[in-house]
């Protein structure tokens, strides 16, 4: 098992954390973020550990599998204009980890527009 035993998305993945997962799959699982930064902030976190986006590409079934995850979130959501970020390395701002794409919607994290 591939679960790191200090990480926070590990936790929520084995359910030892509370989240309402508002979708997932085998591979992947989708929740809103705790803290949310556009009305509509949910994360895309697959199930086994990987650090970053450059760690899941070496990958190509875990790469298709949270790619894919994003586009049916954002299907279930109604979201047709989104943001979706992957913030890698601590001096992006990455907090936790273990990848996650966030998928933002609502209000342009660019731009600043609400339309
Ligand atoms: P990062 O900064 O690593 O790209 O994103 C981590 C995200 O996880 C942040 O937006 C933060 O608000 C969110 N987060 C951190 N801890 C928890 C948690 O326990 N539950 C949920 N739902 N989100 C969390
Ligand atoms: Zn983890």
């Amino acid at each position: 098992m591939a679960e790191d035993q200090n990480c926070i998305f590990c936790k929520i993945v084995a359910g030892e954390l509370p989240a309402n997962p508002v979708w997932q799959d085998e591979d992947v699982i989708a929740i809103q973020d705790i803290a949310p930064k556009a009305p509509i902030h949910l994360l895309v976190i697959p199930k086994k550990h990987v650090a970053d986006v450059v760690e899941a590409a070496a990958d190509p079934k875990l790469s298709a599998a949270i790619l894919r995850a994003v586009a049916e979130v954002a299907r279930q959501e109604g979201l047709t204009d989104f943001n979706t970020v992957f913030n890698t390395g601590p001096n992006s701002g990455q907090s936790v980890f273990h990848v996650h794409g966030h998928i933002l919607a609502g209000k342009n994290v660019w731009t600043g527009a609400t339309d």
